[in-house]
């Protein structure tokens, strides 16, 4: 029988990680063979694992492109779940359906929108094909209502300022925070 497809979708800081580990963790716990998989540019938390800003994580596997998932799948393989899938592009929607035609379960979590508050492919496609879409919100950091968008702000600071050092930049560093609706503009001086 071919496999069913999960998009768990949202804004930054939404819980998408969260959600994504909780479920190969019940697949685990039901003793179904899981791969995770993320993209080589999603390096924040080092090579071979994915985790949520509140600390969970789970063992990954990472590719340069959609097309080499299925070259890193074994046989044993029952779960697939991707993590971050705007890092991958358009070119992750056919992979996975023929993923699923072949009677593997996806899982599929990542951003529903750019930081400026446009629908981010592939995960808005992939919502198309999905039997069970898990659409979450964050909280906004400027009043605590519902946030289904995150906006970039850049803070400058002096070489040596510990915050910009932190992350590596000279002169400058860059921060993402959810927002809602009323509060999606980042405002003068920003963005
Ligand atoms: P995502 O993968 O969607 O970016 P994560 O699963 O990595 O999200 O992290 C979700 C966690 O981030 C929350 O459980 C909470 O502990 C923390 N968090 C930090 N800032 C926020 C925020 N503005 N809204 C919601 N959760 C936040
Ligand atoms: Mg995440």
């Amino acid at each position: 029988a071919p496999g069913r497809l999960t998009v768990v979708g949202g804004p930054m800081f939404a819980g998408k990680t969260e959600e994504l580990v909780r479920r190969v963790r019940r697949a685990q716990i039901a003793g179904r063979g899981t791969l995770v998989v993320t993209h080589d540019l999603d390096s924040r938390y080092g090579a071979g694992r994915v985790a949520s800003h509140s600390g969970v994580a789970v063992a990954s596997r990472s590719v340069d492109d959609a097309r080499a998932i299925p070259s890193i799948l074994s046989p044993d393989v029952r779960l697939l779940a991707v993590d971050e899938a705007q890092f991958f592009g358009p070119e992750l929607v056919p992979v996975v359906l023929d993923l699923l035609d072949a009677g593997l379960d996806v899982v599929v979590a990542g951003l529903t929108v750019t930081f400026d508050g446009r629908p981010f492919e592939p995960v808005p496609a992939l919502m198309a094909h999905a039997e069970t879409v898990t659409r979450l919100t964050a909280v906004c950091s400027v009043c605590g209502a519902d946030a289904a968008y995150h906006v970039r702000l850049h803070r400058r600071g002096p070489v040596g300022d510990p915050l910009v050092a932190v992350e590596g930049h000279v002169g400058g560093t860059e921060s993402y925070q959810a927002r809602c609706r009323a509060h999606r503009d980042p405002g003068p001086g920003s963005g």
